[in-house]
Protein backbone atom coordinates (compact mmCIF):
# COMPACT_ATOMS: atom_id res chain seq x y z
CA UNK A 1 0.00 0.00 0.00
CA UNK A 2 1.51 2.88 -0.76
CA UNK A 3 1.35 5.83 1.69
CA UNK A 4 1.25 3.21 4.00
CA UNK A 5 2.27 5.45 7.13
CA UNK A 6 0.74 8.90 6.81
CA UNK A 7 -2.44 6.63 6.22
CA UNK A 8 -2.22 4.18 9.47
CA UNK A 9 -1.33 8.03 11.02
CA UNK A 10 -4.67 9.20 10.01
CA UNK A 11 -6.49 6.17 11.66
CA UNK A 12 -4.28 7.21 14.57
CA UNK A 13 -5.51 10.27 14.89
CA UNK A 14 -9.01 9.55 14.45
CA UNK A 15 -8.41 6.88 17.40
CA UNK A 16 -7.33 9.92 19.72
CA UNK A 17 -9.97 12.30 19.15
CA UNK A 18 -12.34 9.60 19.72
CA UNK A 19 -10.30 8.93 23.30
CA UNK A 20 -10.34 12.41 23.72
CA UNK A 21 -14.23 13.01 23.24
CA UNK A 22 -13.65 15.00 20.31
CA UNK A 23 -14.85 12.97 17.73
CA UNK A 24 -18.17 11.01 18.34
CA UNK A 25 -19.36 8.03 15.68
CA UNK A 26 -18.48 9.70 12.54
CA UNK A 27 -18.67 13.37 13.07
CA UNK A 28 -14.82 14.96 12.58
CA UNK A 29 -12.63 14.57 9.69
CA UNK A 30 -8.79 14.98 9.02
CA UNK A 31 -6.28 16.13 5.95
CA UNK A 32 -2.65 15.21 6.36
CA UNK A 33 -0.31 16.69 3.72
CA UNK A 34 1.77 13.85 2.22
CA UNK A 35 4.14 15.99 -0.03
CA UNK A 36 3.81 18.97 -2.09
CA UNK A 37 0.76 17.39 -4.29
CA UNK A 38 -0.72 14.88 -1.97
CA UNK A 39 -2.94 14.45 0.96
CA UNK A 40 -4.56 11.74 3.15
CA UNK A 41 -8.11 12.20 4.39
CA UNK A 42 -10.43 10.36 6.67
CA UNK A 43 -12.82 8.56 4.64
CA UNK A 44 -16.17 9.24 3.88
CA UNK A 45 -18.92 7.60 7.11
CA UNK A 46 -17.00 4.94 8.91
CA UNK A 47 -16.76 4.16 11.98
CA UNK A 48 -13.13 5.12 13.62
CA UNK A 49 -13.09 1.89 15.51
CA UNK A 50 -12.98 0.15 12.48
CA UNK A 51 -11.45 2.24 10.01
CA UNK A 52 -8.12 0.77 8.31
CA UNK A 53 -5.26 2.28 6.70
CA UNK A 54 -6.46 1.05 3.20
CA UNK A 55 -9.66 2.90 3.71
CA UNK A 56 -8.05 6.60 3.98
CA UNK A 57 -8.24 8.45 0.91
CA UNK A 58 -5.34 10.06 -1.12
CA UNK A 59 -6.08 12.73 -3.05
CA UNK A 60 -4.61 15.65 -4.82
CA UNK A 61 -4.40 18.68 -2.86
CA UNK A 62 -5.06 20.79 -6.26
CA UNK A 63 -8.36 19.39 -7.40
CA UNK A 64 -9.16 16.61 -4.89
CA UNK A 65 -8.89 14.00 -7.53
CA UNK A 66 -9.03 10.93 -5.97
CA UNK A 67 -5.48 8.43 -6.19
CA UNK A 68 -5.97 5.62 -3.88
CA UNK A 69 -8.26 4.27 -1.06
CA UNK A 70 -11.03 1.92 -1.03
CA UNK A 71 -13.59 4.33 0.30
CA UNK A 72 -14.87 7.82 -1.07
CA UNK A 73 -13.15 10.66 1.18
CA UNK A 74 -14.85 12.51 3.59
CA UNK A 75 -17.23 15.44 2.18
CA UNK A 76 -15.26 17.78 3.84
CA UNK A 77 -11.77 17.41 2.35
CA UNK A 78 -13.00 21.03 0.12
CA UNK A 79 -12.95 22.65 3.70
CA UNK A 80 -9.43 21.23 4.67
CA UNK A 81 -7.76 21.36 1.27
CA UNK A 82 -9.55 25.42 1.41
CA UNK A 83 -7.22 25.97 4.69
CA UNK A 84 -3.66 23.60 3.04
CA UNK A 85 -4.13 25.74 -0.24
CA UNK A 86 -4.05 28.90 1.53
CA UNK A 87 -1.31 27.58 4.31
CA UNK A 88 1.43 25.77 2.55
CA UNK A 89 3.47 25.63 6.09
CA UNK A 90 0.32 23.78 7.52
CA UNK A 91 0.53 19.86 7.43
CA UNK A 92 -2.84 19.06 9.24
CA UNK A 93 -5.94 20.12 9.34
CA UNK A 94 -8.79 18.93 11.87
CA UNK A 95 -12.76 19.20 11.76
CA UNK A 96 -14.50 18.04 15.19
CA UNK A 97 -17.81 18.74 16.69
CA UNK A 98 -16.20 19.10 20.27
CA UNK A 99 -18.65 19.79 22.36
CA UNK A 100 -18.07 23.09 24.26
CA UNK A 101 -16.15 24.68 21.31
CA UNK A 102 -18.91 23.82 19.08
CA UNK A 103 -21.34 25.85 22.34
CA UNK A 104 -18.68 28.60 21.63
CA UNK A 105 -19.40 28.15 18.02
CA UNK A 106 -23.06 28.47 18.46
CA UNK A 107 -23.08 32.10 19.83
CA UNK A 108 -21.80 33.38 16.34
CA UNK A 109 -19.40 35.81 18.40
CA UNK A 110 -15.82 36.31 16.90
CA UNK A 111 -13.73 35.78 19.73
CA UNK A 112 -10.35 37.32 20.23
CA UNK A 113 -7.77 35.05 22.18
CA UNK A 114 -6.17 35.43 25.32
CA UNK A 115 -1.97 35.69 24.86
CA UNK A 116 -1.62 32.55 26.62
CA UNK A 117 -3.15 30.60 24.05
CA UNK A 118 -2.09 32.70 21.00
CA UNK A 119 0.65 30.53 20.08
CA UNK A 120 -1.40 28.05 19.16
CA UNK A 121 -5.07 29.06 18.37
CA UNK A 122 -3.71 33.09 16.88
CA UNK A 123 -5.05 36.39 17.81
CA UNK A 124 -8.66 35.72 17.19
CA UNK A 125 -10.90 32.54 16.07
CA UNK A 126 -12.78 34.21 13.12
CA UNK A 127 -16.59 32.63 12.99
CA UNK A 128 -17.58 31.09 9.54
CA UNK A 129 -21.12 31.18 8.59
CA UNK A 130 -23.54 28.32 8.24
CA UNK A 131 -23.59 26.64 5.33
CA UNK A 132 -24.73 22.82 4.73
CA UNK A 133 -21.91 20.20 5.57
CA UNK A 134 -20.15 18.96 2.49
CA UNK A 135 -21.45 21.97 0.38
CA UNK A 136 -19.21 24.13 -2.08
CA UNK A 137 -21.27 26.97 -0.02
CA UNK A 138 -19.32 26.38 3.00
CA UNK A 139 -16.31 25.29 1.64
CA UNK A 140 -16.07 28.72 -0.42
CA UNK A 141 -17.21 30.58 2.98
CA UNK A 142 -14.52 28.80 4.84
CA UNK A 143 -11.62 29.72 2.21
CA UNK A 144 -12.72 33.28 2.70
CA UNK A 145 -12.07 33.41 6.37
CA UNK A 146 -8.39 31.73 6.19
CA UNK A 147 -5.77 33.65 7.52
CA UNK A 148 -2.44 33.34 7.63
CA UNK A 149 -1.98 33.62 11.51
CA UNK A 150 -4.96 31.79 12.22
CA UNK A 151 -4.99 28.75 12.89
CA UNK A 152 -8.66 28.01 15.00
CA UNK A 153 -12.07 28.68 13.41
CA UNK A 154 -15.67 28.78 14.75
CA UNK A 155 -18.07 26.99 12.34
CA UNK A 156 -21.43 28.73 13.09
CA UNK A 157 -24.23 26.21 14.40
CA UNK A 158 -21.76 23.47 13.44
CA UNK A 159 -18.35 22.67 15.21
CA UNK A 160 -14.68 23.95 14.55
CA UNK A 161 -11.24 23.54 11.87
CA UNK A 162 -8.01 23.59 14.07
CA UNK A 163 -4.50 23.35 11.79
CA UNK A 164 -1.34 23.06 12.59
CA UNK A 165 2.29 22.58 11.19
CA UNK A 166 2.05 18.76 11.94
CA UNK A 167 -0.41 16.53 13.80
CA UNK A 168 0.96 16.94 17.18
CA UNK A 169 0.32 21.11 16.56
CA UNK A 170 -3.02 20.45 15.07
CA UNK A 171 -4.02 18.49 18.07
CA UNK A 172 -2.53 20.66 20.60
CA UNK A 173 -4.37 23.17 18.81
CA UNK A 174 -7.91 21.39 19.55
CA UNK A 175 -7.34 20.95 23.07
CA UNK A 176 -6.35 24.80 24.05
CA UNK A 177 -9.00 25.62 21.42
CA UNK A 178 -11.52 23.62 23.73
CA UNK A 179 -9.81 25.00 27.30
CA UNK A 180 -10.39 28.59 25.96
CA UNK A 181 -13.89 27.59 25.02
CA UNK A 182 -14.21 26.12 28.20
CA UNK A 183 -12.95 29.18 29.92
CA UNK A 184 -14.59 31.93 28.07
CA UNK A 185 -17.96 29.81 29.17
CA UNK A 186 -17.56 30.01 32.62
CA UNK A 187 -16.47 33.25 32.46
CA UNK A 188 -20.00 34.03 31.00
CA UNK A 189 -21.94 32.10 33.54
CA UNK A 190 -19.95 33.78 36.50
CA UNK A 191 -21.62 37.27 34.98
CA UNK A 192 -24.91 35.88 34.54
CA UNK A 193 -24.67 34.68 38.53
CA UNK A 194 -24.07 37.93 39.90
CA UNK A 195 -27.26 39.02 41.83
CA UNK A 196 -29.23 36.27 39.41
CA UNK A 197 -32.67 35.26 41.84
CA UNK A 198 -32.25 31.88 43.60
CA UNK A 199 -33.86 29.73 40.87
CA UNK A 200 -31.62 31.01 38.00
CA UNK A 201 -28.82 30.74 40.23
CA UNK A 202 -29.51 27.10 40.78
CA UNK A 203 -30.00 26.36 36.79
CA UNK A 204 -26.69 28.45 36.17
CA UNK A 205 -24.77 26.36 38.90
CA UNK A 206 -26.12 23.22 37.09
CA UNK A 207 -24.82 24.16 33.55
CA UNK A 208 -21.42 24.83 34.87
CA UNK A 209 -21.66 21.31 36.48
CA UNK A 210 -21.97 20.24 33.08
CA UNK A 211 -20.06 22.61 31.44
CA UNK A 212 -17.14 21.36 33.93
CA UNK A 213 -17.77 17.51 33.51
CA UNK A 214 -18.79 17.39 37.46
CA UNK A 215 -21.82 15.03 38.72
CA UNK A 216 -24.81 17.71 38.45
CA UNK A 217 -26.23 18.15 41.67
ZN1 LIG B 1 -18.88 18.73 10.62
Amino acid sequence: MKHESQRQHVVDLCLELSRRGYFAGTGGNIMLRIDAHLVAVTPSAIDYQVMKPEDVSVLHLSDLRQVDGACAPSVEASLHAGVLRERPEMGCSIHTHQPVASALALLGEEIVVPPRWQATLGPCLPVVGYAPSGSGWLARKFSRKVRGDVNAYLMHNHGILCCGRDSAAAMQAVDDLEALARALLNQRIDQRVTGAPADLEHALQRTRDALNDRPIS
